[in-house]
């Protein structure tokens, strides 16, 4: 029988995508579509396809009552994802979770969720496939190389800065460069800001353009040479793969699994 699957945030950039590839897998039904705007219109208003029925509700937890999903799969934002979380692994559902701006306190919480619940919930920060070799090849890079600035470039209505996948790379960095001490000088930043953000050591610096969509580039300096490792998102549809593979496994995680690396083969 197909898995029964809820979208959260269905009108957005990303919720829209995500209704189109859930409509096309044979193993899945789109049991219903939440979002804060639009509210009691057909998706297929805001999505090219022909489903009549599917009404969109603001009423998460409502919504779970009525269609007893299998899945959530959220794309909301920062400011809602706890308690989207929250409503999801109280009610016992299985989540996909692709909302960024979820904090390290955040993940101890959700994970004692899960477990109290006993739900599965993925957590990525990146769906795209190539984003998360971008971060293995940086770990791996961090062993050699130890002096390393990130530079993360999304559209102009990301809400959260740095990025999520920017954070992410700076962790799995950090793994790699545990006696690592900065040459230190007196640096003077005359402009606020402008040798971006310290996370944990690592600088992040992010811009905002319309015209990107979701891009990533991690320097590393070491005398005379540097290395560059980028990665580009042209459009959503590279999320698409990392969402499927997320349906495929998400039965056979057990509790908070964070990063998509940790369900590839
Ligand atoms: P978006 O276009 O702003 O879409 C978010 C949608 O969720 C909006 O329609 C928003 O409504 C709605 N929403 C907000 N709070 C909600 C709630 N409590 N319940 C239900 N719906 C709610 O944003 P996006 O570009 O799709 O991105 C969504 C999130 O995914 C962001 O955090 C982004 O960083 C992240 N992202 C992750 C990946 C990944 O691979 N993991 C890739 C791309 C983006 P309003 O407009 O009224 O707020």
């Amino acid at each position: 029988m197909a898995k029964k699957v809820i979208v959260n945030g269905a009108c957005g950039r990303m919720g829209r995508e995500v209704v189109k590839t859930i409509l096309e897998l044979k193993d899945y039904q789109l049991a219903g579509v939440c979002d804060l705007v639009n509210t009691g219109q057909n998706i297929n208003k805001y999505v090219d396809c022909k489903e009549e029925g599917l009404i969109i509700t603001n009423d998460l937890e409502g919504l779970i009552q009525e269609k007893k999903p299998d899945i959530i799969i959220d794309f909301t934002t920062p400011t809602a994802i706890m308690d989207n979380i929250k409503t999801g692994l109280e009610n016992g559902v299985n989540m996909i979770v692709g909302t960024t701006g979820i904090t390290e306190v955040d993940l101890k919480i959700i994970e004692d969720l899960a477990i109290k619940n006993k739900a599965n919930i993925l957590i990525a920060p990146n769906f795209a496939v190539g984003a998360v070799l971008m971060m293995r090849y940086a770990k791996e890079a961090a062993r050699y190389l130890k002096n390393v600035e990130i530079i993360e470039l999304h559209h102009d209505q990301k809400l959260d800065s740095p990025s999520g996948t920017a954070r992410k790379t700076a962790e799995l960095i950090n793994q790699n460069r545990e006696n690592y001490k900065k040459n230190k000088i007196a640096e003077i930043e005359s402009l606020s800001g402008a040798r971006g953000a310290d996370y944990n050591g690592v600088r992040i610096h992010s811009i905002r353009l319309p015209g990107l969509i979701a891009h990533q580039e991690i320097i590393f300096g070491a005398e005379g040479q540097t290395l560059t490792i980028r990665h580009d998102s042209y459009n959503r549809s590279s999320f698409m793969p990392g969402i499927r593979l997320a349906l495929e496994k998400i039965d056979q995680i057990s509790g908070l699994v964070y990063g998509l690396e940790n369900i590839l083969d």
